[in-house]
């Protein structure tokens, strides 16, 4: 049959219909990784892996998959949630109408703009929070992690909405005075402005932002000390302090980080992880780190980040002159599209927020490939630690990680290829050497 032009399948119902078909395909897949994952860990739980003998217990291994298993069965429900608010936002008809809502109250300005803005956010927040809670106040309390207060949690949650408020409220203004002001190549200069954001953050974070969180102590172990500049000297690397961080204060999760960029680096170490390891083993923790940075990962990413925000960013600019484009996700948009004119509202808003909805469902199958650099990433920065530092304290070291952590030693293979940022426990010991087995603890 020849392929003639359907008078039905205009651009918004074909975008619908893609929009909803990826919707479920990328479900579909999401719902068989996280079943495959469950299956194997539940599989793999009545025996420590041979590879592990003499290093983990039985015991130590089968809490990790209680906990990995909570954790995905958890997972399963946050994906089916966030599909029914993605579908309820979208062709439902809610950002619609939260749209419509604001208009009659508030009439179309920038005033109007910034609170659906908020209202989204707000309303998207209070949904998650129910298994926000049960994932800190269950999950992680079932497990010995959770450190975290009901009153801390509170602290932290106002912290965080009024930083939000703060930093995110003039940002969002500014790209909302562009979208309007700046003509069709506003994009560029929103691209230019988000880039100036994100490098601004790298050197406000740790300064102002952290600091409101956790407290920052200067390093005081002088062996440790010493050590460590020993090691950052061998690699080259400049920073301009080291710091422990009380990370304790709301997890046992431990941790080793470095930020900032140029001479105001900064090494950062949860304290959760200097009690953990010994100094040899910090030093390889470290000396991981330090390969990151040694083999310019951070950058590169950065580059990639910047570059696929501007392919966003342009894409954003020519969606949002289409009216299908917000027909075909269920929203109306205002009059301004087709007859610009400054009377009527403007539809900035509600692009950025439907394209911000939208990406990630036609993304989610790039999610391998970022995983694969992710993890290749992760091997370099291995074997240049174990260059720089002891290999073998780099595998007594993991080995205590996984343990502490919790973290499963039998993953389903197919979901590390989708997921994992980092290799499998097995895949990366095998790389280093071995460690004699001791009695496990
Ligand atoms: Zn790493």
């Amino acid at each position: 049959m020849p392929a003639a032009p359907s008078a039905f399948l205009t651009p918004a119902l074909a975008l619908s219909m893609a929009f909803a078909a990826a919707l479920v395909l990328g479900l579909l897949l999401k719902f068989w990784l996280a079943s495959r994952q469950i299956r194997h860990v539940a599989r793999h739980r009545n025996a420590v892996p041979a590879a592990f003998a003499g290093h983990i217990s039985l015991a130590a291994h089968q809490k990790a998959a209680r906990y990995t298993l909570a954790k995905a069965q958890l997972g399963l429900i946050e994906m089916a949630l966030g599909a029914a608010v993605l579908l309820g936002w979208t062709l439902l008809g809610g950002l619609n109408a939260l749209n419509h809502g604001l208009l009659e109250w508030l009439g179309g300005g920038m005033v109007q703009q910034l609170a659906l803005l908020a209202c989204f956010v707000l309303i998207g927040s209070l949904i998650e929070l129910p298994l926000t809670l049960y994932q800190t106040f269950v999950i992680e309390q079932r497990f010995g992690f959770n450190q975290m207060t009901w009153r801390l949690w509170l602290a932290d949650a106002l912290k965080s909405t009024l930083v939000g408020v703060v930093i995110g409220l003039p940002l969002a203004a500014t790209v909302l005075w562009l979208m309007g002001a700046a003509g069709p190549w506003w994009w560029l200069w929103a691209w230019g402005l988000w880039m100036g954001f994100n490098l601004l953050l790298m050197v406000i974070y740790p300064m102002w932002i952290a600091p409101l969180f956790n407290q920052f102590q200067p390093l005081n172990d002088e062996a440790l000390k010493t050590r460590v500049t020993a090691l950052m000297e061998r690699c080259g690397f400049k920073a301009q302090g080291l710091f422990v961080m009380d990370g304790s204060r709301r997890s046992a999760h431990a941790n080793a980080y470095f930020t900032g960029f140029g001479a105001a680096k900064r090494v950062v170490f949860y304290d959760t992880l200097l009690r953990q390891l010994t100094p040899g083993e910090v030093e390889a923790v470290l000396a991981h780190e330090l390969g990151h940075f040694h083999h310019r990962h951070i950058a590169k990413r950065m580059v990639m980040l910047f570059a696929l925000s501007l392919v966003g960013f342009a894409l954003l600019g020519w969606l949002a002159t289409q009216a299908w484009f917000y027909t075909g996700l269920g929203v109306q948009p205002s009059l301004a599209l087709l007859v610009p004119s400054a009377s009527a509202a403007p539809n900035d808003a509600l692009a950025l927020l439907l394209f911000l909805l939208v990406v990630p469902v036609f993304t989610v199958f790039l999610g391998p490939l970022l995983a694969q650099f992710s993890r290749r990433d992760e091997f370099q920065a291995d074997a240049y630690a174990m260059r720089q530092a002891n290999g073998a304290d780099l595998a007594s070291a993991l080995l205590k990680l996984y343990k502490d952590n919790a973290s499963t030693l039998t993953p389903d293979p197919v979901y590390v290829r989708f997921y994992y940022s980092h290799p499998p426990a097995s895949e990366r010991l095998a790389r280093m050497p071995l460690v004699p087995p001791q009695t496990a603890a």
